[in-house]
């Protein structure tokens, strides 16, 4: 395995400390990966049971045994779908699959400290790992962030850089930073992609080693969309399924430069307004991996979806009626399978996610749900 850079081909060692190619672009990890049944550890309860599938030293694991979160089958549109209970991991997110991998990987090779960028919960994931591995860890993130994330932020120790302006300026400061430390970014850093595909192995064994039909799942940097897509790639090549799932991308019509682009609007780099959507944690108007995520969608004949505000609020509320609490940017991805549902096969196997708690969000929340009448 080595880190392959996506513009040059350029190729570097698994193990030298870098997050993008010299020449500025996107790395992946790539090689030949062999990977069977017989190699996942049951001895293992979370995620890292498929560590023979991730590239990291084992004795450097970072971990709180996350990973094979509950997959439920929820009644949503009139169907039954299964929605993985991604919410439920240690720091609120299933960012937390990112941030054991890659700050394993971080520690394996002697990091003592790293920076990242976020407004929220990949700030507060990464910030929970490097609490503890005992790597410093500072966490930009915009003056306007809501305080409760930063609470959490600060309280596992994590130094926080407030940036003024917009998400952009935020992304700038954290990049001059990382001149000189190491960038545990969610959205350039291969390793955090060879922690989120571990979704696409546990979604595989937990259906009883049926490959789903559909997957939909809220996108913006695209961290478990794409992490998704490799996940259910390599368990194609391995010959361990023999089709892929569609792959579905819900953002908020809002923000939604993804949809956008993919639909044959023409500029690379879109600029939409991204605070003027409940779904904060997928208002990105540049992804980093635009293009990646847009070809990922398309190979396996997948889609985009756009919901609306009011889409997003009742596709909460009815959530919340279920006994689920999770936060408004998760509830996009439900109302995209309640868009959808109806032009999918009835006898397709769909599979959905919560993806964060919604006790990070509980004044958003509080303004939002409908009592009862
Ligand atoms: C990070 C996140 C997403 C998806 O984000 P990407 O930008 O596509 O990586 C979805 N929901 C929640 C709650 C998140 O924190
Ligand atoms: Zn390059």
């Amino acid at each position: 395995m080595m880190l392959s850079c996506r513009s040059c081909n350029a190729r570097y060692d698994l193990r030298q400390a870098i997050w993008k190619c010299h020449c500025g672009g996107l790395l992946d990890i790539t090689g030949d990966i062999e990977f069977s049944r017989d190699d996942i550890d049951s001895q293992r309860s979370g995620l890292w049971r498929y560590r023979k599938a991730i590239p990291v030293d084992p004795d450097a694991i970072v971990s709180f045994g996350e990973g094979m979160t509950p997959l439920l089958t929820l009644p949503i549109g009139g169907r039954e779908v299964f929605v993985k209970q991604e919410h439920l991991f240690q720091s609120g997110s299933y960012k937390d699959r990112g941030a054991t991998v890659l700050i394993s990987h971080a520690r394996s090779i002697g990091i003592r400290e790293v920076v990242e960028d976020s407004s929220g919960n990949a700030g507060c994931a990464i910030a929970a790992y490097c609490a503890k591995a005992d790597i410093a860890c500072e966490i930009y993130v915009p003056e306007s962030t809501s305080p409760a994330k930063l609470v959490q932020i600060e309280g596992y120790g994590a130094v926080l850089r407030k940036i003024p302006g917009t998400r952009e300026d935020t992304a700038r400061a954290v990049l001059d930073a990382a001149q000189d430390t190491y960038y545990a970014s969610h959205s350039w850093n291969p390793f955090f992609f060879q922690g989120t595909k571990t979704f696409a192995y546990e979604v595989f064994e937990q259906l009883g080693w049926r490959t789903p039909d559909v997957v939909i799942l809220p996108v913006g940097n695209g961290t478990l969309l794409l992490g998704a897509y490799l996940g259910f790639m390599e368990l194609s090549q391995v010959g361990m399924i023999d089709r892929m799932p569609r792959l579905i991308g819900v953002q908020a019509s809002a923000c939604s430069p993804l949809a956008r682009l993919a639909g044959g609007e023409e500029s690379a780099s879109p600029d939409i307004a991204s605070s003027s959507t409940l779904a904060e944690g997928i208002a990105i108007a540049q992804p980093v991996r635009g293009k990646q995520i847009i070809e990922a969608v398309r190979h396996t004949v997948g889609q985009f979806v756009t919901v609306t505000e009011s889409e997003i609020v009742d596709a909460l509320n009815q959530t919340l009626r279920m006994g689920f609490f999770i936060e408004p940017t998760s509830a996009a991805a439900i109302a995209g399978v309640r868009k959808l549902i109806h032009s999918i096969p009835p006898d397709a196997i769909i599979v959905s996610a919560f993806t964060g708690h919604g006790l990070k969000a509980v004044e958003k929340i509080a303004k939002l749900a409908h009592p009862t009448s």
